[in-house]
């Protein structure tokens, strides 16, 4: 056998862990059935000649946080990796006509969240605002394995900097569903839909909180066509 390791599946977790082996000296060969690699991670013109729209994975945060893109980041960027950030991150469109949308700007979110419910407004600034000192515990958690002795040090770091109420908080975010955690924090019912798409995906927290990194998608685009189908 001429190689080390045969990874199936070209996908994002298969080359990482192809390269992850290849960077220590093993001979790997992956294999992928589809004609194009990327998994679900891939850009495609599926609307409007030249729009090119994420079709699955768009929220590419984590990735870019992440240990991996810290140890091959120059070489990926070499071979042409570039992520962009847009300015006007998501929105869900709903049936009576209305839309519901988060940008990179807190006072157009805001004030957009405020025409449904001021108090929903508020409360969204305060998350803003807590979220630069909340990320660094949260973002450590969710890159430790579990159970890990770094998952252990991380919320010992955050029970020391953020104090036992702000762990039990989180702890209770961490494992409540996101209709719980919407429910609990918010009032309006479109609100609640559009934040609820992403906690769908897991992603309620981090940077879909703060707008920062998604692509927008235009309503003509596949994922914006209604709350039900929009996943991100
Ligand atoms: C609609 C959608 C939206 C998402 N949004 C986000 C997001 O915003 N942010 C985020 O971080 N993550 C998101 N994700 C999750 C993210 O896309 C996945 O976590 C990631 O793609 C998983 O990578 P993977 O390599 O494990 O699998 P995949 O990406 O599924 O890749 C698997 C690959 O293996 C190939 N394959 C399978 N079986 C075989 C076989 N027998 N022989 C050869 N090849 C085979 C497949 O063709 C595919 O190319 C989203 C996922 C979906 C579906």
């Amino acid at each position: 056998m001429p190689y080390d390791a045969i990874v199936i599946g070209a996908g994002v977790n298969g080359l990482a862990a192809a390269v992850h082996l290849a960077a220590k000296g093993w001979k790997v060969i992956v294999v992928e059935r589809g004609a194009i690699a990327g998994g679900a991670v891939k850009t495609g013109e599926i609307t409007r000649p030249g729009f090119r729209h994420d079709l699955y994975a768009m929220n590419l945060s984590l990735f870019a946080g992440s240990p991996f893109f810290a140890a091959h980041k120059d070489r990926l960027l070499a071979h042409g990796l570039n992520f962009l950030t847009a300015e006007h991150c998501f929105a869900t469109a709903f049936p009576d006509g209305s839309w519901l949308g988060v940008d990179r700007n807190l006072d157009a979110t805001a004030t957009r969240i405020g025409a449904f419910d001021p108090k929903d407004a508020e409360r969204w600034r305060a998350m803003v605002a807590a979220f630069g000192q909340d990320a660094p515990h949260i973002f450590a958690l969710l890159a430790a394995p579990m159970p890990s002795s770094a998952a252990a040090r991380a919320v010992f770091n955050a029970w020391r900097s953020r104090g036992s109420a702000w762990v039990a908080d989180t702890a209770r975010l961490l494992v409540a569903s996101p209709r719980e955690w919407l429910d609990e924090n918010f009032a309006g019912e479109k609100l609640k839909a559009m934040m609820a798409i992403w906690g769908s995906a897991s992603t309620v927290t981090g940077s879909t909180m703060l707008g920062s990194a998604p692509p927008f998608h235009p309503p003509t685009g596949r994922k914006n066509s209604s709350p039900k189908t929009w996943m991100p």
